[in-house]
């Protein structure tokens, strides 16, 4: 990965850490679930609203490290508008470009996520919100709810 890419990488996950985009409640959701990575005590609630099996609207509430709130607030921006498939081979692109494979596809800003093969130990951390979006998917609505704070 050159330098530059490294840097560019670097911004998005700053920006999108630092300023989460579609990050709240959504009332109206049609699928929720919440993943945990105790590793980095990381908690993200990813919450789906499926019209016709697409996804018309994705919100997501996170506590935790930049680069767990980082991608969610990409993943959110990635789903709006895909089929549940889409979705599901989105998630697992992603699992293949954290593990440090080839990319299939221009990911557009999902590409930033490129950024963790560089901290393996961030792994679970970019991965924890396309956890939260399986479970959604699979268990539809209050598939995990989140405790109570
Ligand atoms: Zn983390």
């Amino acid at each position: 990965m050159s330098l530059e890419a490294k840097a560019l990488y670097k911004d998005v996950i700053v920006d999108h850490g630092k300023r989460p985009h579609n990050h709240g409640a959504l009332p109206e959701a049609t699928h929720e679930a919440t993943a945990n990575n105790p590793l980095c005590g990381d908690r993200v609630t990813l919450r789906l609203c499926v019209e016709a099996d697409r996804i018309a609207e994705a919100r997501f509430e996170a506590r935790g490290c930049m680069i767990a709130t980082a991608s969610g607030s990409l993943l959110t921006e990635a789903l709006r508008g895909l089929s549940i498939d889409e979705a599901l081979a989105l998630a697992d692109t992603i699992d293949v470009v954290v593990s440090g494979g080839d990319l299939p596809a221009d990911l557009g800003d999902l590409e930033a996520l490129r950024g963790a093969r560089e901290f393996p130990g961030r792994k679970a951390c970019v991965t924890l919100a396309w956890q939260a979006l399986r479970a959604a998917i699979k268990g539809g609505s209050g598939a995990t709810r989140p405790s109570p704070r």
